[in-house]
């Protein structure tokens, strides 16, 4: 038995996860009178999404004329018709609402001469439900939109006095016999002491899992927390073999040049010095959305006109804009180049290729963020006391590919909703669920197991092992026989994880611990990420398959539920939402206007 004491604290709402999604979430919480705390392994503002930089997409027409359902229409086919209607809605309708509500909170975005939030294109908005020129929907705090963003939530969250534990480490959840969520357990990372939350809701907001991949632009905190801990309840995830590739990650380097240096006028070129989206996307070019310009890179790569010595990636230019323009919309890309590229944007094209960048799947959810457990009976049924918002969840509104800044406006629509819909159905008389104590020590039987590896393969190696075959074998391009040796790879390594030795034993700051801790989440993402793209015989979003081109609707506009247990992954089908909240007569959109149709720009 592993002996470890533990502190118990008790809330109406525990939110693991202190990114955009979290903050929006707890704050709103606290907001709702609800007792709130948030839970998170680095402190609040070092969160990935204080790296968003483009901006964050509403229909607020401040740069000409715009409206929700143009916005819905582009999120609808962004998602290559995989989205869930009700939640593509939801987000369209609710974004302007959530903006000037971040605009009051003290947001500080960038503004337009007559004092407006300033906006900019990004890829794959347009007008007149896509048959009209681009839009500028995205708006921008410069190019540190995301740091804004998030230094002002955190604020916000203190002021309504939501209680914050920092540098705690969620290992596992608790749920009770009959299948609800009763908390989540925890380890403070620079003391060592063990804390068990017992909560009428818990909100998961644990981000990504883009360091699943050899080259990621998402920060090495970017683990799939939220979607390790949801599998080893026995939970699905949903859509996952669906990973958006950036086209302008910097080449070598990874880091991310923003969609928005296309959206202020940046173009990209091959080896002949030829603006090649012009040949693939004849109405939008380089403003296509992220899977078509990813696709097109790799196909100029391919046809041998990729730049540099090697061939092998393509050039962004930027030097055509004026100075001015760049150190006052691009000051913190201009600077990252320079660290990492060596480049002067003013006289030199940043050197770039397709980088992972954003997981359009995660855990199910409708768009209250309410966890879904899908059953034959029920594809909608939900597990009590459990919800998930940003990148961690799938409500879905991205579907099968995610549209540039419209995951952070994701955040704050859910993380919104999120707590209206608690405020509802938590009800705060109740009695907070007693400790699951039989749920405590089998979470502390896993970390003391961990703590105390003493196998072959250390985790690093490991960790190394599972990029390498992701990054080759579920990559923009995906054949049936790469999916299918990378899914045999991916097993045995997921099966290695039995054999980890951990050296460090101390419960003070142990790092590698934390990274063990990190690769175990890692895996059931990448296991049902492969699996679920082997067994996807169509081509639709970011899931480009060579030896099924078209996308077939007939057989495939369906989620894919993955229940993943070791190497075993599990797979089901869900069918996708396709009622709109509103009818036409309400000033909804017509299900002919969304009725899926090809998808050229
Ligand atoms: C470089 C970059 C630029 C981007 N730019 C844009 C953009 O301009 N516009 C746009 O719309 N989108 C952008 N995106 C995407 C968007 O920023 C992310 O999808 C979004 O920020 C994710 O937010 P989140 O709140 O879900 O998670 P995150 O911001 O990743 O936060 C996750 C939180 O969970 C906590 N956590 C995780 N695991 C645990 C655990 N086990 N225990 C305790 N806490 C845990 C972490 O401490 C952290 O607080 C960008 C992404 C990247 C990587």
């Amino acid at each position: 038995m592993a002996e470890y004491e533990y502190e118990t604290h008790d809330y109406d709402v525990v939110v693991v996860g202190a990114g955009g999604a979290g903050l929006r979430a707890t704050l709103g919480m606290a907001e709702q009178g609800l007792r709130t705390a948030c839970v998170t392994k680095v402190f609040p503002t070092r969160s990935h999404t204080v790296a968003a930089q483009g901006g964050i997409a509403a229909s607020l027409s401040n740069m000409g004329p715009d409206h929700w359902q143009w916005h819905m229409y582009d999120t609808v086919k962004g998602s290559d018709w995989l989205g869930d209607t009700d939640a593509m809605e939801y987000l369209a309708r609710e974004a302007p609402k959530a903006v000037y509500e971040l605009e009051h909170y003290g947001v500080p975005f960038s503004r337009t001469e007559e004092g407006k939030i300033y906006q900019r294109p990004f890829g794959g908005h347009t007008t007149e439900f896509g048959e009209g020129p681009a839009v500028q929907r995205t708006c921008a705090a410069a190019d540190r939109t995301g740091h804004a963003i998030l230094h002002t939530l955190y604020g916000q969250s203190l002021k309504q006095k939501a209680e914050f534990y920092i540098e705690y480490f969620a290992i596992d959840l608790l749920m009770s016999d009959d299948g609800a969520c009763t908390g989540v357990v925890c380890w403070k990372l620079d003391d060592g002491t063990m804390h068990v939350f017992n909560a009428k809701t818990v909100v998961l907001a644990t981000g990504g899992y883009g360091r699943a991949y050899f080259s990621a632009t998402s920060a090495h905190t970017c683990t799939g927390d939220g979607g390790g801990m949801v599998a080893r309840a026995g939970l699905p995830l949903q859509d996952m073999e669906f990973v958006q590739f950036h086209p302008t990650g910097i080449y070598g380097a990874g880091c991310l040049i923003t969609e928005g240096a296309r959206g202020e006028g940046g173009y990209l070129t091959n080896s002949e010095g030829e603006r090649f989206m012009e040949r693939y996307a004849p109405q939008y070019k380089d403003l296509a959305p992220r899977d078509y310009v990813s696709r097109s890179m790799t196909m100029e790569i391919r046809e041998g006109r990729g730049v540099g010595k090697d061939g092998d990636h393509i050039h962004l230019n930027l030097s055509h804009l004026p100075p001015e323009a760049l150190n006052l919309r691009l000051p913190g890309i201009s600077e990252s180049a320079k660290i990492f590229a060596g480049v002067d944007v003013t006289k030199e094209p940043i050197p770039v290729l397709p980088t992972v960048h954003y997981n359009m799947g995660g855990i199910p959810t409708n768009y209250w963020g309410e966890v879904l457990n899908p059953t034959k009976d029920d594809p909608n049924a939900i597990v009590p006391g459990l919800m998930a918002v940003g990148e961690a969840g799938c409500a879905s509104v991205h579907g099968a590919n995610r549209l540039g800044s419209n995951s952070l406006i994701d955040l704050v629509v859910f993380g919104r909703a999120a707590a209206i819909r608690a405020g509802k159905v938590v009800d705060k008389e109740g009695a907070v669920p007693a400790t699951n104590k039989a749920g405590v020590e089998k979470a502390f039987e896993r970390f003391d197991t961990l703590r105390n590896a003493k196998g072959g393969t250390p985790t690093a190696e490991l960790r190394l092992d599972m990029q390498k075959t992701m990054q080759a074998d579920a990559a923009v391009f995906r054949t049936s026989k790469t999916m299918a040796e990378g899914l045999e790879k991916m097993k045995a390594i997921a099966a290695k994880l039995d054999d980890l030795h951990v050296t460090d034993r101390s419960l003070v700051w142990n790092t590698d611990l934390m990274e063990t801790l990190e690769l175990t989440n890692l895996m059931p993402n990448a296991m049902a990420t492969i699996a679920g793209a082997e067994a996807r015989h169509e081509s639709r979003g970011a899931h480009a398959h060579e030896d099924y081109e078209k996308r077939d609707d007939e057989n495939w506009r369906v989620h894919t539920i993955a229940r993943v247990d070791g190497a075993k992954v599990d797979l089901s089908y869900r069918p996708i939402v396709e009622a709109p909240l509103t009818t036409e007569d309400q000033g909804g959109i017509s299900l002919k206007k969304i009725a899926p149709k090809e998808r050229t720009f």
